[in-house]
């Protein structure tokens, strides 16, 4: 059966990720020819994490869609194994290091010593990274 609204709603939602990809992928492109320094990196990841948030929303408005799992006290995908690209993992790194208290800060380092078998960002059930959370994480 065809749905007009929903064919058109989906079909403007291609468009948008594709424009936003491109516009990021010659973003990121540039960026790295142009970066000089390891913080170039990380000033560049976080664009890019940015404009990933602002796709999230544009995508949320365009296809009006009620979210499937994802809510606060929800840890279940964070207790699975994810593959995080490392210039985001390098990201929420670097925010762990600029946030936490030296003692969570030392917890994290155990964590990541010690192989643990959930995502060693997850403090007391919640993310503690939230906003700078990988990419992997705000789908
Ligand atoms: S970074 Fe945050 S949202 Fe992503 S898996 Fe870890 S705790 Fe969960």
């Amino acid at each position: 059966m065809h749905h007009p609204s929903t064919s058109q709603s989906e079909s403007s939602a291609l468009a948008y990720m594709r424009a936003r990809m491109a516009e990021a992928d010659s973003m990121f492109r540039n960026g790295l020819a142009a970066a000089a320094q390891p913080s170039d990196i990380l000033k560049l990841s976080r664009t890019l994490l940015d404009i990933c948030t602002e796709v999230s929303d544009g995508l949320n408005s365009i296809c009006k869609v009620s979210p499937v799992a994802c809510r606060s006290g929800c840890d279940t995908c964070c207790r699975s194994l994810i593959q995080v690209n490392p210039i985001f993992a390098r990201l929420a790194l670097d925010y762990a290091r600029r946030t936490f208290t030296p003692e969570r800060l030392e917890m994290l380092h155990q964590r990541l010593l010690t192989d643990v078998t959930f995502c060693p960002f997850l403090f007391d059930g919640a993310c503690s990274i939230y906003d700078q959370r990988p990419m992997v994480c705000r789908g």
